[in-house]
């Protein structure tokens, strides 16, 4: 399927200056939340990259498409959350934004030490966000194998900021 002609761009959102890539079309597309984990088992299996223990998915996209992936490779999911959602001990990553900061959130007690994690989210623009996970993620003790992102903005050069793990993106801007 070809991700980007059923990906909607709505310009001047949430701010002016703004395209907002919008997946809800591709997500109500009758083929294509099966694509799209296809498309990741594919990337992912071509890199060799397999075991995963679990998929970490990033509130609140990473959840649609984190949790049918996690059922796909028959591995776990875990969901960092935004915060005071998750109910049991966490740890904390607070990272900035261009203006103010952002928290999130993952279970102390989700990921025993050692197990190998892939994060998932549908965006990656600036690479804050994804950044920010892979701290919760080394705060775990847990191994991060790869990034796997719906879309990348290629122009914002997020990848700079992630560690050193394969990354795959699906479509690019
Ligand atoms: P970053 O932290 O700057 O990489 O932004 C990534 C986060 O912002 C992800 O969790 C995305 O869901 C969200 N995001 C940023 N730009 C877009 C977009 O164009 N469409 C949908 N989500 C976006």
């Amino acid at each position: 399927m070809d991700f980007k002609s059923v990906i909607r761009d709505i310009p001047d959102f949430p701010q002016a200056g703004i395209i907002f890539r919008d997946i809800t079309p591709l997500l109500a597309h009758s083929q294509g939340l099966s694509s799209i984990i296809k498309a990741f088992q594919a990337k992912f299996a071509e890199i060799s990259i397999d075991n995963i223990d679990y998929i970490i998915g990033i509130e609140s996209r990473g959840f649609i498409l984190g949790a049918p992936l996690a059922m796909a490779l028959g591995c776990g999911f875990v969901p960092v959350r935004k915060p005071k959602k998750l109910p049991s001990a966490v740890f904390r990553v607070e990272y900035a934004l261009e203006y103010g900061t952002d928290t999130l959130e993952i279970h102390q007690d989700a990921i025993a030490a050692g197990k190998r994690v892939i994060i998932i989210d549908d965006v990656i623009a600036t690479g804050g966000t994804a950044a920010a996970t892979a701290k919760l993620v080394e705060q775990t003790g847990a191994e991060l194998v790869a990034y796997g992102f719906l879309i990348e903005l290629d122009f914002l050069n997020g990848r700079k900021s992630l560690p050193n793990v394969p990354i795959i993106s699906l479509a690019s801007y």
